[in-house]
């Protein structure tokens, strides 16, 4: 993944905290979709989409999507002050939602959960038990990745914590950037 990609994907996640701030979180949300779709920006879209909600209203969801991003970044102290005001909000209004039951499915792409009626994902856009796209499929003008190395090979070992680090600094991106302390400030 090429660094000019990490900006493009950044600026659409700024962009959608802004539009979500001046009163758009649905336009928001869509501009979100195509980075939710990709398993290696996901993580980074999730507080962003997780505030859309929250401006959107939608307490419940935003509190679901806050607590998603905080199981994979617990020290992420933004996340955390937005996941508690949403709890307050759903806990006055009675708008406690479980997810996690019957009434919601879990996205065959972006794997969070939704209400089983809705015929779209609504944080990643894509229809009901669609199947996972062939990257090649997707891209037909990226270059053909290496295919990692079995597990035997413990070099999988590395690429994988590699990853793990990788993952770690962009989030840390996202945390301190501008459009984030915006928020934490307010
Ligand atoms: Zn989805």
């Amino acid at each position: 993944m090429s660094h000019s990609d990490d900006t493009t994907k950044q600026d659409i996640i700024d962009k959608a905290i802004d539009l979500a701030t001046t009163g758009d979180p649905s336009e928001a949300i869509r501009l979100l979709w195509p980075v939710m779709l990709d398993g290696t920006q996901r993580d980074q879209a999730l507080f962003a989409l997780a505030f859309c909600f929250e401006k959107a209203q939608n307490y419940a969801t935003g509190y679901y999507l806050y607590t998603k991003t905080l199981e994979g970044y617990p020290s992420f102290t933004a996340a955390a002050v937005r996941q508690q005001a949403c709890r307050r909000v759903v806990q006055d209004q009675g708008l406690i939602e479980d997810f996690e039951d019957m009434g919601h499915r879990e996205c065959t792409i972006c794997t969070l959960r939704y209400r089983s009626e809705f015929s779209l994902c609504p944080y990643c856009g894509s229809e009901k038990d669609e199947k996972a796209p062939a990257r090649k499929e997707k891209k037909p003008d990226a270059q053909e990745k290496e295919p990692l190395p079995g597990w035997e090979d413990s070099s999988i070992f590395e690429t994988l914590q590699d990853m793990g680090r990788d993952a770690a600094d962009r989030i840390q991106d996202i945390v301190e950037s501008d459009a984030v302390k915006k928020i934490s400030e307010r």
